[in-house]
């Protein structure tokens, strides 16, 4: 029986892994209709991005599941027209590129870096910046991403301390949990990486209150999702130093619009939300994955949980 897939995301990708994802079903054995246009009662698996316009499932009677290019699903896990199972994208290639990203904006803080690269006054006033060890980094998200982030920066000495909903135990790091666990986490967190899902539960995470927790000028690096930062809370404690710096990659409206405070904030840095993303060639892999699993009876992986939206 043939197994209809519809491709629907942003059109530019849809050459990049035509090929990618035909070379996979056919290794996994599958009989298969690849496309970007199929009648929505045929529609076996969607595979989607929410830049793909793809809103109203309803029509979509025979769907079995869809199958998120995103890490995160924000904009698709409360969509009440879909009733089928939502995965979200676990990819290798993602992973190492936010922890190579989450790696190198810690050392720009940890060893000091702004201040030879942006200054060459001719000052010579010697101050070696600490070893890792010295140096307490907070990841608020011990999931996928966080995880890995964490156990590199383990892995180079960093004293890690991370904080997720549920209980964890990482070989090498704090990890706490609950109200309790995000104060503890926030008071010690010299460097603060936020890899936290967009969810109601995680809304303005970082507020005036929280803010407040952590020690004089200390800094903030969002690559989450914008919603976890109070904006104006931010901004006044960049304004007081209680936060020294803030490299900011995810905002609440993107791109950032072009008159946008953080833009010309002296203490913030703006990247446009590149921090990583979907690689293709084994992102195709995982998505096969799951068609097969589905088609085989087997549990589909790196489900959403819809009522906790993540
Ligand atoms: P994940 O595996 O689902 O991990 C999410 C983590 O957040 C888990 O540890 C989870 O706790 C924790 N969490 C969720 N709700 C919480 C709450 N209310 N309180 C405390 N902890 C909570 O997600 P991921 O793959 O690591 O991705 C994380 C996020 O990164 C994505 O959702 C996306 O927004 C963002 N992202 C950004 C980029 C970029 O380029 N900027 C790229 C990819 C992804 P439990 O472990 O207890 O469930």
């Amino acid at each position: 029986m043939t197994v209809n897939i519809l491709f629907s995301a942003r059109p530019a990708l849809w050459p990049v892994y035509e090929p990618l994802l035909r070379q996979n079903l056919l290794d996994a054995g599958l009989e298969f209709h690849l496309s970007t246009d199929i009648p929505p009662d045929q529609v076996d698996y969607v595979i989607y991005a929410p830049n793909g316009g793809l809103r109203d499932f309803t029509p979509y009677t025979r769907l079995k599941a869809v199958l998120s290019l995103w890490a995160g699903v924000e904009s698709i896990a409360d969509n009440e027209t879909l009733t089928v199972p939502l995965a979200r994208m676990v990819d290798h290639g993602l992973t190492q590129g936010m922890t190579e990203w989450v790696v190198g904006h810690v050392l720009r803080y940890h060893l000091g870096m702004d201040q030879h690269i942006t200054t060459q006054d001719g000052t010579w006033e010697p101050d070696p910046p600490p070893l890792a060890s010295e140096r307490t980094v907070g990841i608020l998200g011990l999931g996928t991403l966080g995880t890995a982030s964490a156990c590199a920066l383990n892995s180079l000495g960093f004293d890690v301390i991370g904080w997720s909903r549920s209980a964890k135990e990482i070989a090498g790091i704090t990890c706490l949990h609950g109200p309790e666990g995000l104060r503890e986490t926030l008071s010690q967190a010299e460097i603060l990486v936020l890899l936290l899902p967009d969810t109601a539960a995680t809304e303005n995470t970082l507020n005036t209150q929280t803010l407040a927790l952590m020690p004089k000028g200390a800094n903030i690096i969002n690559p989450g999702r914008g919603p976890l930062i109070d904006d104006e809370a931010l901004l006044a404690a960049l304004n007081a130093g209680q936060i020294g710096h803030a490299t900011l990659d995810v905002f609440r409206v993107e791109p950032l619009p072009t008159d946008h405070t953080f833009w010309a904030h002296p203490n913030v840095t703006v990247t446009p939300h590149i921090a990583s993303e979907t690689r293709p060639p084994t992102a195709a892999q995982v998505i096969v994955e799951n068609i097969r699993r589905g088609e085989a009876g087997e549990p589909y992986l790196h489900l959403v949980d819809r009522t906790l939206g993540y």
